[in-house]
């Protein structure tokens, strides 16, 4: 049986990916050594973060002046590290809040004693669209954005305007759409949902915003760069895994081809769930991610039912986040568009059935 996984990360790795692995573990390039056994400072070990950077870089355009860091604690972490390195001049940050990541981020800055301000949300619409406006009348070091939010399914394809810094968390959109660089002033995802496996973490930053003050090593931005990543041991294994998605990806057209994948995919899946009697989303169509789609049927039992019978056929992890229930689909780039056909055939047949009864 195919398994189509749509769990939201850590997530399914594209199959050349994981071919590519099994063929690599018992002898990397001739080493003799498995890629989880050499020495970060070797030059076996060299090229492979130097060809992930490049290719990262290429996909990305990402420009000259800008950083790239591979680091480990997940997105999680850099909400304390972000504020810590950039929040410097006025110690304050504006938090645009469209659910559970965002307001995350701005907890854990709170607890660094950065000033947080709120300066739109979306809550009064329980997070099913973006916040229309910003107030962005007070000055801040950056103003923290979610670009996609993995739990409730929004996602922006533009950006709010403001002449402010804006640091976005890309944690589960990464690569699956385009957005451009210079419009941040840093980037940050977790490698687990589309870049690869969990215990890896990239960092975008323009380099005029770092270096403004002393901080723990492993959380100084300036540092680590200097250091090309490896002040302490990498984490070896993520970066190679992370460096075969982005050759994939790359052999798929880049990231602009990649959207239009993901856009197929996901108006596949929103189409049916629109003319769905028994199906609903809840999202504003403007503001719908392309890459996690949540749905319910409101009535729980029935959710319970239609995620254990999609796990019979191969398709699982179609469980909703606790937070929202119902279920959510995540179609993050590794997923086929066969997936997702699969996908809407059994809710489909499901709903037939469940019109018979
Ligand atoms: C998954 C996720 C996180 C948390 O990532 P970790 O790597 O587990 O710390 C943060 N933000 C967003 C938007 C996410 O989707």
């Amino acid at each position: 049986m195919t398994v189509y996984n749509f769990s939201a990360g850590p997530a399914m790795l594209p199959k050349p990916v994981l071919a590519q692995i099994k063929e690599d573990i018992p002898s990397f390039q001739n080493s003799g050594m498995s890629v989880m056994e050499i020495s970060h400072r070797s030059n076996l070990f060299d090229n492979v973060i130097a060809d992930a950077e490049n290719d990262l870089r290429e996909l990305m355009q990402i420009p000259d002046n800008y950083k790239v860091l591979f680091l480990q604690g997940g997105a999680t972490l850099q909400f304390t590290a972000m504020p810590m390195n950039l929040a410097t001049q006025y110690n304050r940050i504006g938090l645009i809040d469209t659910g559970h990541w965002s307001i995350r981020a701005g907890e854990e800055a709170e607890k660094i004693g950065t000033e947080v301000e709120t300066i739109a949300t979306s809550k009064q619409y329980h997070y099913h669209q973006l916040p229309e406006d910003i107030d962005d009348g007070n000055q801040y070091d950056y103003i923290h954005l979610t670009t996609n939010n993995t739990i409730e399914g929004t996602a922006f394809t533009k950006l709010p305007q403001t002449n402010q810094t804006l640091v976005g968390d890309m944690s589960s959109n990464f690569l699956a759409q385009q957005y451009k660089v210079a419009d941040f002033g840093a980037i940050y995802a977790g490698a687990q949902k589309n870049l690869g496996i969990a215990g890896l973490t990239v960092v975008i930053v323009r380099d005029d915003l770092i270096g403004k003050k002393k901080l723990p090593s492993m959380l100084d931005y300036q540092l680590l760069a200097n250091k090309n990543s490896m002040l302490n041991t990498p984490p070896v294994f993520a970066i190679y895994a992370a460096g075969l998605t982005l050759k994939w990806l790359k052999e798929i057209g880049g990231i602009a081809a990649m959207e239009k994948i993901n856009r197929q995919k996901s108006a596949l899946l929103y189409q049916f769930l629109d003319q769905s009697k028994l199906f609903n989303n809840l999202i504003k169509p403007a503001d719908r991610s392309l890459t996690n789609i949540s749905f319910v049927t409101g009535d729980k039992k029935i959710d319970r039912a239609f995620i254990e019978q999609a796990a019979q056929r191969g398709l699982v992890n179609l469980k909703g986040h606790r937070l929202v229930g119902g279920m959510r689909a995540s179609l993050y780039n590794a997923m086929p568009l066969a997936g997702v056909t699969a996908l809407t055939d059994f809710l489909d047949e499901f709903e037939q059935t469940q019109e018979a009864k």
